[in-house]
């Protein structure tokens, strides 16, 4: 069988050939590591001399393949999709038994031993979703689906978007138990239990006669919208709505009462969400909604926005670099004067709270969601005073 990684060839030798570099300046991997072999250039390098046979593929290698946190910033500097091929690196090294480092690999096994990424027990994920009423009805047309991150480590915004839904009486259902979507699994590049994962939960959707999925993660949103084809011979035809969207809608029909939030912000786009799926307006829209709010811009956003260092398995298996990485943009954060950064994803919403944490920054870290249900709360509660 073709090595995969050929498709990428011809353009790998054009930048052998180009030696430009303008890849490597704002790539997470090396503003970190700061060494050439950790920048988008360093790995096509590396991928072009596998292709040759004059490099074989190593665990040193899969060291620095993985370094990448798959951001996908650096397919803007040249048009040739670097991330794209540093993603097929990692399933090529993966498939030569050259697997992710083992502080990564336990993402999978993990995966293996209880279905989800951390390795938690799902007791708690299932009692948590079978006590939603929406677990139990039978129309489930349009399904809301909470990732594993969310369900295990930020349950606070499921129980947000379970508020904001409600209130706005959309009509949802829930599964009753977790299915993981595969995501974090395909990043560090087990396609095959990935691919496993997916067809699991594609099952259950389709059993339920699901149309429409809200999906509040955006790694999650990414791996419905952009991945599942891949993965899925016949994938049904199932229409894939972040959260931002639909909160969107519900503040643009006045379905929401909002109160003042008298802060400035500043808007964090998750690569997954942003880069990878274009969606940069809907949450802007919303942060914008909400009066008193000023929304700044910080140097590098948009399609241009740096990575917060939480993606591609990093976040697991290098906590401190993914931890300074955070740290780097919340620095930028502070360099608009913004009082809370605000990002749509719970993996970018973690790691730029634990690197706020590490520079003891004053700045709040919060979400779309979260803070449009402050918004709701001071309402509600103004209403109360008045
Ligand atoms: S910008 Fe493009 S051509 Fe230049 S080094 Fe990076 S990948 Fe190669
Ligand atoms: S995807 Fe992001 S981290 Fe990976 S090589 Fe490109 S810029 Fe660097």
């Amino acid at each position: 069988m073709t090595n995969p990684l050929r498709e990428y060839e011809d353009w790998a030798r054009a930048c052998m050939h180009v030696r430009c570099g303008l890849c490597r300046e704002n790539c997470a991997a090396y503003r970190q590591f700061e060494m050439d072999s950790y920048s988008p250039k360093g790995r096509i390098t590396m991928l072009h001399h596998w292709l040759e046979g004059t490099l074989q593929p190593s665990q040193e290698m899969s060291e620095r393949v993985h370094a990448c946190t798959g951001c996908g910033l650096c397919d803007l500097a040249c048009g040739y999709p670097q991330s794209e091929a540093i993603q097929s690196m990692k399933n090529q090294l993966f498939e030569a038994g050259y697997g992710p480092p083992s502080s990564y690999a336990k993402i999978i096994e993990n995966a293996h031993q209880t279905g989800n990424p951390y390795g938690e027990s799902n007791q708690s994920a299932t009692e948590f979703l079978s006590a939603q009423p929406e677990s139990q009805s039978t129309g489930m047309e349009r399904l809301y689906f909470i990732g594993c991150t969310e369900l295990y480590r930020e349950r606070e915004q499921v129980e947000n978007v379970l508020r904001i839904l409600r209130k706005a009486n959309v009509s949802f259902g829930l599964l009753s138990e977790n299915f993981c979507c595969g995501s974090p699994i395909y990043r560090v590049g087990d396609v095959g239990h990935a691919k496993h994962h997916a067809g699991q939960l594609v099952e259950q959707l389709v059993e339920r006669g699901t149309k429409e999925i809200i999906i509040s993660c955006s790694g999650c949103f990414s791996m419905f919208s952009n991945i599942y084809e891949d993965l899925i011979v016949e994938l049904p035809s199932l229409q894939f709505i972040h959260i931002t969207e639909v909160l969107d809608e519900l503040v643009r029909t006045g379905e929401l009462n909002l109160g003042k939030i008298e802060k400035v912000v500043t808007y964090h786009d998750p690569c997954h969400l942003g880069r990878h799926s274009g969606i940069y307006e809907e949450p802007r829209n919303v942060i914008e909604a909400i009066p008193g709010v000023t929304l700044v811009e910080m140097e590098w956003s948009g399609k241009f926005s740096h990575c917060c260092g939480a993606g591609g398995g990093l976040k697991a298996g290098r906590a401190d670099d993914a931890v300074a990485l955070g740290a780097m943009r919340v620095r930028e954060a502070e360099e608009t004067g913004a009082q809370i950064l605000v990002t749509s994803c719970p993996f970018c919403l973690r790691n730029l709270r634990d690197g706020a944490e590490s520079i003891k920054s004053d700045i709040e870290i919060s979400s779309v969601v979260s803070l449009l249900m402050s918004s709701m709360t001071n309402y509600q509660e103004g209403r109360m005073l008045n």
